[in-house]
Protein backbone atom coordinates (compact mmCIF):
# COMPACT_ATOMS: atom_id res chain seq x y z
CA UNK A 1 0.00 0.00 0.00
CA UNK A 2 1.18 3.77 -1.02
CA UNK A 3 -0.39 6.00 1.68
CA UNK A 4 -2.46 4.21 4.54
CA UNK A 5 -3.80 6.10 7.23
CA UNK A 6 -5.14 3.67 9.69
CA UNK A 7 -7.32 4.30 12.97
CA UNK A 8 -6.59 8.34 13.39
CA UNK A 9 -7.77 9.96 16.26
CA UNK A 10 -5.99 13.35 16.46
CA UNK A 11 -6.79 16.24 18.54
CA UNK A 12 -6.21 20.11 18.71
CA UNK A 13 -5.75 20.70 22.69
CA UNK A 14 -8.63 18.93 24.19
CA UNK A 15 -10.85 18.68 21.22
CA UNK A 16 -10.74 15.68 19.27
CA UNK A 17 -11.11 16.69 15.32
CA UNK A 18 -10.30 13.27 13.99
CA UNK A 19 -12.47 10.25 15.22
CA UNK A 20 -10.41 7.13 14.11
CA UNK A 21 -10.38 7.61 10.48
CA UNK A 22 -8.85 4.99 8.10
CA UNK A 23 -7.99 5.55 4.37
CA UNK A 24 -5.81 4.64 1.51
CA UNK A 25 -4.47 5.96 -1.27
CA UNK A 26 -2.72 3.76 -3.89
CA UNK A 27 0.07 4.48 -6.18
CA UNK A 28 -0.85 6.31 -9.12
CA UNK A 29 -4.06 7.03 -7.84
CA UNK A 30 -6.25 10.59 -7.60
CA UNK A 31 -8.51 10.41 -4.17
CA UNK A 32 -10.32 12.66 -2.93
CA UNK A 33 -11.56 13.53 0.45
CA UNK A 34 -14.87 15.60 0.42
CA UNK A 35 -16.98 17.05 3.31
CA UNK A 36 -18.31 20.35 4.60
CA UNK A 37 -16.16 22.94 6.85
CA UNK A 38 -14.89 21.76 9.69
CA UNK A 39 -15.21 18.18 9.05
CA UNK A 40 -11.48 17.54 9.09
CA UNK A 41 -9.70 17.67 6.02
CA UNK A 42 -7.25 20.21 6.46
CA UNK A 43 -6.23 18.62 9.61
CA UNK A 44 -5.65 15.45 7.87
CA UNK A 45 -3.68 16.67 5.32
CA UNK A 46 -1.59 18.76 7.55
CA UNK A 47 -1.09 15.68 9.95
CA UNK A 48 0.28 13.57 7.22
CA UNK A 49 2.43 16.34 6.10
CA UNK A 50 4.01 16.33 10.29
CA UNK A 51 3.46 19.84 10.56
CA UNK A 52 3.98 21.47 14.29
CA UNK A 53 1.26 22.35 16.40
CA UNK A 54 -0.39 24.81 16.12
CA UNK A 55 -1.34 23.95 12.43
CA UNK A 56 -1.15 19.96 12.92
CA UNK A 57 -2.96 18.68 16.50
CA UNK A 58 -1.77 15.66 18.46
CA UNK A 59 -1.57 12.09 17.39
CA UNK A 60 -3.29 10.28 20.12
CA UNK A 61 -3.90 6.66 18.45
CA UNK A 62 -3.46 5.26 14.97
CA UNK A 63 -1.00 5.53 12.02
CA UNK A 64 -0.08 7.04 8.87
CA UNK A 65 1.94 4.33 6.76
CA UNK A 66 3.85 5.70 3.60
CA UNK A 67 5.31 2.82 1.45
CA UNK A 68 5.02 1.04 4.85
CA UNK A 69 6.71 2.63 6.89
CA UNK A 70 4.99 5.15 9.92
CA UNK A 71 5.73 8.70 9.05
CA UNK A 72 4.67 9.84 13.17
CA UNK A 73 8.23 9.91 13.89
CA UNK A 74 9.35 11.67 10.34
CA UNK A 75 9.99 15.46 10.70
CA UNK A 76 8.39 17.88 8.29
CA UNK A 77 11.09 18.56 5.99
CA UNK A 78 11.53 14.74 5.90
CA UNK A 79 8.78 14.20 4.51
CA UNK A 80 9.24 16.68 1.78
CA UNK A 81 12.79 16.37 0.59
CA UNK A 82 13.02 12.73 1.32
CA UNK A 83 9.63 11.64 0.87
CA UNK A 84 8.83 13.87 -2.02
CA UNK A 85 5.26 14.47 -0.36
CA UNK A 86 4.19 17.97 -1.03
CA UNK A 87 1.32 19.69 -0.23
CA UNK A 88 -0.37 22.73 -1.54
CA UNK A 89 -1.73 24.70 0.94
CA UNK A 90 -5.29 26.19 1.17
CA UNK A 91 -4.76 30.28 0.63
CA UNK A 92 -1.41 29.12 -1.24
CA UNK A 93 0.86 30.65 1.07
CA UNK A 94 3.41 31.59 -1.73
CA UNK A 95 5.94 34.73 -1.34
CA UNK A 96 4.05 37.80 -2.16
CA UNK A 97 7.60 40.22 -2.31
CA UNK A 98 9.76 37.58 -3.83
CA UNK A 99 9.52 37.05 -8.12
CA UNK A 100 7.79 34.05 -9.48
CA UNK A 101 10.97 32.40 -10.17
CA UNK A 102 12.44 33.38 -6.59
CA UNK A 103 9.16 31.22 -5.05
CA UNK A 104 9.71 28.34 -7.26
CA UNK A 105 13.18 28.42 -6.38
CA UNK A 106 12.73 28.35 -2.77
CA UNK A 107 11.08 25.34 -3.26
CA UNK A 108 14.41 23.63 -4.59
CA UNK A 109 16.00 24.16 -0.91
CA UNK A 110 16.52 20.79 0.08
CA UNK A 111 17.45 19.97 -3.64
CA UNK A 112 20.76 21.24 -3.61
CA UNK A 113 23.50 20.39 -6.57
CA UNK A 114 20.32 18.42 -7.94
CA UNK A 115 21.08 18.56 -12.28
CA UNK A 116 17.80 17.87 -12.62
CA UNK A 117 16.83 21.16 -11.47
CA UNK A 118 16.92 23.09 -14.36
CA UNK A 119 14.84 20.69 -16.25
CA UNK A 120 12.18 20.86 -13.70
CA UNK A 121 11.40 24.96 -14.53
CA UNK A 122 11.31 24.50 -17.76
CA UNK A 123 8.52 21.77 -16.91
CA UNK A 124 6.78 23.99 -14.44
CA UNK A 125 6.74 26.72 -17.24
CA UNK A 126 5.76 24.23 -19.77
CA UNK A 127 2.62 23.10 -17.90
CA UNK A 128 1.93 27.06 -16.64
CA UNK A 129 2.99 28.98 -19.80
CA UNK A 130 1.30 31.96 -17.73
CA UNK A 131 3.99 31.61 -14.91
CA UNK A 132 6.63 31.57 -17.35
CA UNK A 133 5.40 35.33 -19.37
CA UNK A 134 5.79 36.30 -15.25
CA UNK A 135 8.81 35.18 -14.01
CA UNK A 136 10.24 38.22 -13.25
CA UNK A 137 6.84 39.65 -11.76
CA UNK A 138 6.09 39.95 -7.93
CA UNK A 139 3.80 37.40 -6.98
CA UNK A 140 1.63 39.40 -5.17
CA UNK A 141 0.90 41.10 -9.08
CA UNK A 142 -0.20 37.79 -9.90
CA UNK A 143 -4.22 37.29 -10.37
CA UNK A 144 -5.51 34.44 -7.89
CA UNK A 145 -5.44 31.64 -10.06
CA UNK A 146 -2.14 32.30 -11.53
CA UNK A 147 -1.04 31.96 -7.71
CA UNK A 148 -2.64 29.35 -7.74
CA UNK A 149 -0.43 28.05 -10.65
CA UNK A 150 2.58 28.99 -8.51
CA UNK A 151 1.55 26.92 -5.69
CA UNK A 152 1.39 24.34 -7.57
CA UNK A 153 4.63 24.95 -9.79
CA UNK A 154 6.12 25.06 -6.34
CA UNK A 155 5.11 21.81 -5.06
CA UNK A 156 6.12 20.29 -8.05
CA UNK A 157 9.83 21.90 -7.70
CA UNK A 158 10.79 20.05 -4.56
CA UNK A 159 10.61 16.20 -6.99
CA UNK A 160 7.13 14.98 -5.09
CA UNK A 161 5.53 12.12 -6.08
CA UNK A 162 2.88 12.24 -3.90
CA UNK A 163 0.82 15.25 -3.67
CA UNK A 164 -1.81 17.18 -1.55
CA UNK A 165 -4.30 20.07 -2.60
CA UNK A 166 -6.55 21.81 0.05
CA UNK A 167 -9.37 23.59 -2.01
CA UNK A 168 -6.82 24.22 -5.19
CA UNK A 169 -10.57 25.35 -6.80
CA UNK A 170 -11.31 27.75 -4.11
CA UNK A 171 -11.49 31.58 -5.89
CA UNK A 172 -10.99 30.60 -8.99
CA UNK A 173 -13.08 31.30 -12.36
CA UNK A 174 -14.76 28.02 -14.35
CA UNK A 175 -12.72 28.14 -16.93
CA UNK A 176 -9.32 28.59 -14.61
CA UNK A 177 -10.58 25.90 -12.26
CA UNK A 178 -11.11 23.08 -15.23
CA UNK A 179 -7.55 24.06 -16.60
CA UNK A 180 -6.50 23.73 -13.34
CA UNK A 181 -7.70 20.19 -13.05
CA UNK A 182 -6.72 19.32 -17.00
CA UNK A 183 -3.41 19.95 -15.61
CA UNK A 184 -2.99 18.03 -12.81
CA UNK A 185 -4.69 15.13 -14.73
CA UNK A 186 -2.03 15.39 -16.77
CA UNK A 187 0.29 15.20 -14.00
CA UNK A 188 -1.69 12.35 -13.01
CA UNK A 189 -1.15 10.48 -16.27
CA UNK A 190 2.71 10.88 -16.26
CA UNK A 191 2.50 9.42 -12.75
CA UNK A 192 1.71 11.51 -10.00
CA UNK A 193 -0.37 10.32 -7.16
CA UNK A 194 -2.96 12.77 -5.68
CA UNK A 195 -5.22 13.50 -2.70
CA UNK A 196 -7.30 16.04 -2.79
CA UNK A 197 -9.42 17.71 -0.62
CA UNK A 198 -12.21 19.99 -1.95
CA UNK A 199 -15.50 21.76 -1.03
CA UNK A 200 -16.71 21.28 -4.60
CA UNK A 201 -17.94 17.99 -4.09
CA UNK A 202 -19.42 17.88 -7.47
CA UNK A 203 -15.91 18.45 -9.29
CA UNK A 204 -13.65 16.53 -7.05
CA UNK A 205 -16.15 13.89 -7.86
CA UNK A 206 -15.78 13.93 -11.45
CA UNK A 207 -11.83 14.37 -11.49
CA UNK A 208 -10.71 11.39 -9.02
CA UNK A 209 -10.83 7.81 -9.28
CA UNK A 210 -11.89 7.24 -5.63
CA UNK A 211 -13.61 9.31 -2.51
CA UNK A 212 -14.42 9.06 0.53
CA UNK A 213 -16.91 11.75 2.70
CA UNK A 214 -15.75 13.03 6.11
CA UNK A 215 -18.32 14.05 8.39
CA UNK A 216 -17.17 15.59 11.77
CA UNK A 217 -14.07 13.99 12.31
CA UNK A 218 -15.40 10.33 10.59
CA UNK A 219 -15.08 8.95 7.09
CA UNK A 220 -18.83 8.02 6.79
CA UNK A 221 -19.05 6.88 3.02
CA UNK A 222 -16.35 5.52 0.25
CA UNK A 223 -15.99 3.99 -2.92
CA UNK A 224 -15.21 5.14 -6.39
CA UNK A 225 -16.39 7.90 -7.37
CA UNK A 226 -19.15 6.90 -9.91
CA UNK A 227 -20.79 5.21 -7.00
CA UNK A 228 -20.35 7.80 -4.48
CA UNK A 229 -22.02 10.66 -7.22
CA UNK A 230 -25.08 8.03 -7.49
CA UNK A 231 -25.23 7.94 -3.43
CA UNK A 232 -29.02 9.65 -2.47
CA UNK A 233 -27.37 10.84 0.87
CA UNK A 234 -23.95 12.03 -1.10
CA UNK A 235 -26.17 13.46 -3.50
CA UNK A 236 -28.63 15.23 -0.94
CA UNK A 237 -25.79 16.05 1.52
CA UNK A 238 -23.03 17.21 -0.69
CA UNK A 239 -23.85 17.52 -4.45
CA UNK A 240 -27.24 19.65 -4.07
CA UNK A 241 -29.82 17.14 -4.46
P1 LIG B 1 -12.65 23.81 5.94
O1 LIG B 1 -13.19 23.33 4.67
O2 LIG B 1 -13.50 24.84 6.59
O3 LIG B 1 -11.20 24.20 5.89
P2 LIG B 1 -11.93 21.26 7.12
O4 LIG B 1 -12.75 20.09 6.77
O5 LIG B 1 -10.64 21.42 6.43
O6 LIG B 1 -12.80 22.58 6.97
P3 LIG B 1 -10.43 21.47 9.56
O7 LIG B 1 -9.87 22.81 9.23
O8 LIG B 1 -9.54 20.30 9.46
O9 LIG B 1 -11.74 21.20 8.69
O10 LIG B 1 -11.06 21.55 11.04
C1 LIG B 1 -11.53 20.40 11.74
C2 LIG B 1 -11.85 20.81 13.19
O11 LIG B 1 -10.65 21.11 13.88
C3 LIG B 1 -12.73 22.06 13.28
O12 LIG B 1 -13.62 21.88 14.36
C4 LIG B 1 -11.73 23.16 13.56
O13 LIG B 1 -12.34 24.20 14.30
C5 LIG B 1 -10.67 22.46 14.38
N1 LIG B 1 -9.33 23.05 14.17
C6 LIG B 1 -8.67 23.17 12.98
N2 LIG B 1 -7.46 23.74 13.14
C7 LIG B 1 -7.33 23.99 14.47
C8 LIG B 1 -6.29 24.57 15.29
N3 LIG B 1 -5.12 24.97 14.77
N4 LIG B 1 -6.53 24.64 16.61
C9 LIG B 1 -7.70 24.23 17.16
N5 LIG B 1 -8.70 23.67 16.45
C10 LIG B 1 -8.54 23.55 15.13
Amino acid sequence: MYLQVDNLRVKYGNIEALHGISFTVEQGEIVTLIGANGAGKTTTLHTIMRLPPPEAPKVVSGDILFKGKSLLNVPPHEVVDKLNIALVPEGRHIFGNLSVEENLQLATYGRKGDPTIAKDYQRVYDLFPRLAERRKQRSEQLSGGEQQMLAVGRALMTKCEFIMLDEPSMGLAPLLMYDMFRTLKQLNQEGLTILLIEQNANLALKFAHRGYVLDTGEIVASGPCSQLRDDPEVKKAYLGG
